[in-house]
């Protein structure tokens, strides 16, 4: 699955270089007051009220939504002086209250921090040594110049540990097939569809089973059912209309048509 990401960049931003591309930063709101059906529209407007001092790149909520609100590779206010300079972009989740709308924002969320860190060309990993994804508490627990420990306590009252946000952001959730996959899948598909197209012709060897012999070989001895051209009586064959037309035919002629 892909999304799409919703253009709405601020007026008014310090456009400011980075100084490095070496993460992407995963927050979340933090707001417990605001996880109603607007929760993601007031964290944005609150966001342009207050862009002198905080600001990211992308917001994620609303069921699956992204909305980007600043240029990626530019100087964001999201996590201190001491990660800001280095982040090519910062993602925001904003909160929801309701267990399936997480998922749907959560499913976002990776996606696009996942996408940027490709973009940015640094690892998709969390928290890691070295460049990559980081959560905000891992700038302020290794650079420092912020204090806040986001996302991790929201994510883990939503049900998704620390262990699994790391297991997500590296594998992702939705993965497309790989191209050798995808030929596999084909050629099994091919494989079945020879099979449908030609399942009244398929064969098998098997014995005739016992509750069927009696009636079996009485049809065969009466000349109602013959073999099938290749001197294989194939008993458990499927029976087309027209070979069931053949055999009534035959047996009319045998025992109804009997002058
Ligand atoms: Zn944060």
């Amino acid at each position: 699955m892909s999304y799409v990401i919703e253009m709405q960049i601020m007026s008014g931003l310090p456009n400011q270089p980075l100084t490095a591309i070496k993460y992407v930063v995963a927050h979340e709101s933090g707001n417990s007051t605001n996880t109603g059906p607007n929760a993601l529209e007031n964290e944005i407007a609150y966001m342009n009220r207050n862009k002198d001092n905080a600001f990211v790149s992308h917001w994620v909520g609303g069921g699956g939504r992204i909305v980007q609100i600043a240029p990626v590779n530019r100087v964001q206010y999201g996590c201190g002086p001491k990660g800001n300079p280095y982040s090519y972009a910062q993602v925001e989740l904003a909160r929801t209250s309701d267990k399936e709308q997480f998922k749907k924002d959560y499913a976002a969320y990776i996606w696009l921090l996942r996408k940027m860190a490709i973009e940015a060309g640094v690892p998709t990993i969390l928290d890691g040594t070295g460049n990559g994804i980081k959560s905000h508490r891992w700038i302020a627990d290794n650079l420092g110049g912020t204090t806040h420990k986001d996302p991790f306590a929201y994510l883990m009252s939503m049900g998704v540990t620390e262990a699994q946000f790391q297991q997500d952001i590296k594998n992702g959730l939705e993965e497309e097939l790989t191209v050798s996959q995808y030929n596999e899948l084909k050629q099994e598909i091919e494989a079945l569809k020879s099979l449908l197209a030609t399942k009244a012709s398929l064969q098998s060897d098997r014995e005739v089973g016992a509750s069927y012999k009696e009636a079996w070989d009485w049809a065969i001895q009466e000349g109602i059912i013959r073999g099938d051209g290749s001197k294989n009586m194939n008993p458990a064959g499927v029976l087309t209309r027209e070979q069931m037309a053949t055999m009534l035919k035959r047996y009319y002629d045998k025992f109804v048509d009997n002058k």
